[in-house]
């Protein structure tokens, strides 16, 4: 009778978030997604946004603890994909009516990365006409960098907190300038002011994070006005310091799967009218990950357009799914996994988050 009452509230609270994050039946749980996945038809449609993803380059100054191309592994062999790469995907995802792009890296601030950033961007818009839409994943930039980029036509950008409990985030960095969590919070702000779709999102089942921290990380997520999220589980990745000598368990990493699935659904009917991705980790630990994140609200999907010689170096965790595949096998096995769902595929439309256009009025 709770679960009915707390689902169909106007406002939940904190102790509501935290409830609906702790439930484990299955007939529980499945209420909960079914819920989620109403709130998402009415706000968004049964519809699914295809963002194609270019990871261009794995070079890194930063050496956050849990990532498999942090700068201090050695064991990864280093790529930049050549501006005609990335073009030649950017047009394949063009040709294939995928709608926006999503461009992600390791972190760089040098002049040689960023012009090559702004010559990626007058292209894609050249070769589309404008049509494709841009997310940039590219981290942590100056006011003047973000802006420039913005001028060129990237209108989105996803930054993760990765955590909003600023002692959690301390553990996943070492204590320094370039991983200040500070700074993090207000890179968030500056794209905002420059007039980004601001995504943001957090890893789930890190080391030492409770339920409540994860209630908190969907109210930050509101507190900062967030227009978009792009969440997943944490996996560990044997090169790295948090991941060394760690393999999860089934259980461990069910327990994980599960608690990414109710994180969606939990931001999903609190947020309302988000953009949520069902992320590629989510797959990487099960199978149907990314079908089952659908169904619990999310209405994002990635799928990754790297060139193939250069997939397996863009290792963030173990068991990375889809690096054996090529853009179009990816693209149909993507297809027949929405239409499972339900959902349909808005080919070549942006799918922008409505949120931001509501607060614009
Ligand atoms: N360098 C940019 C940044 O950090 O914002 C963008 C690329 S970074 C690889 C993208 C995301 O990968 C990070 O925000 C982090 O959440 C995720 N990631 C890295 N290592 C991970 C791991 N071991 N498990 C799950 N997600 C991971
Ligand atoms: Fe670099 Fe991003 Fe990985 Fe941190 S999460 S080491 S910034 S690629």
């Amino acid at each position: 009778m709770k679960l009915e009452t707390v689902l169909l509230k106007e406002k939940l609270n904190r102790n509501d978030l935290t409830y609906l994050l702790n439930l484990e039946k299955e007939e529980e749980l499945e209420k909960l997604f079914a819920r989620a996945y109403e709130v998402k038809s009415e706000y968004i449609g049964k519809k699914v946004y295809y963002r194609g993803l270019i990871e261009f380059s794995n070079k890194c100054i930063k050496n956050c603890f849990y990532c498999g191309i942090r700068r201090d592994n050695g064991e990864v062999e280093r790529f930049d994909m050549t501006e005609e790469q990335v073009i030649e995907q950017a047009k394949w995802a063009y040709e294939n009516n995928y709608g926006s792009l999503a461009l992600q890296s390791g972190e760089r601030q040098d002049a040689d990365y960023i012009q090559f950033v702004d010559n990626i961007l007058e292209k894609v818009k050249e070769l589309s006409g404008g049509k494709l839409g841009i997310t940039l994943s590219l981290g942590e930039q100056s006011y003047e960098t973000y802006k420039r980029w913005y001028d060129l036509g990237a209108h989105r950008y996803l930054l993760r907190i990765e955590s909003s409990n600023k002692d959690i985030y301390s553990k996943l960095h070492p204590e320094d300038e370039l991983h200040s969590f500070e700074k993090r919070v207000e890179c968030l702000k500056m794209l905002k002011e420059i007039g980004y779709q601001v995504g943001t999102g957090v890893m789930i089942g890190l080391p030492g994070q409770t339920v409540e921290d994860l209630a908190d990380d969907i109210l930050f997520y509101e507190k900062m006005d967030i227009d978009m999220i792009g969440m997943g589980p944490y996996i560990p990745h044997d090169d790295t310091p948090m991941g060394r000598g760690i393999a999860d368990s089934k259980e461990e990493s069910d327990r994980k799967f599960k608690l990414g699935l109710k994180m969606i659904a939990v931001a999903r009917i609190y947020l309302k009218d988000v953009n949520i991705a069902a992320t590629t980790a989510l797959q990487a630990i099960n199978p149907l990950g990314r079908e089952k994140g659908l169904k619990a609200g999310a209405n994002i999907l990635m799928p990754i357009i790297t060139v193939d010689e250069h997939r397996a170096k863009y290792q963030l965790y173990n068991n990375k799914p889809c690096i054996d595949d090529n853009a179009d096998k990816c693209k149909n096995c993507l297809a027949g996994r929405v239409t499972s769902v339900g959902d349909e595929i808005m080919y070549g439309e942006w799918g922008d988050s409505p949120h931001y256009y509501k607060k614009k009025g």
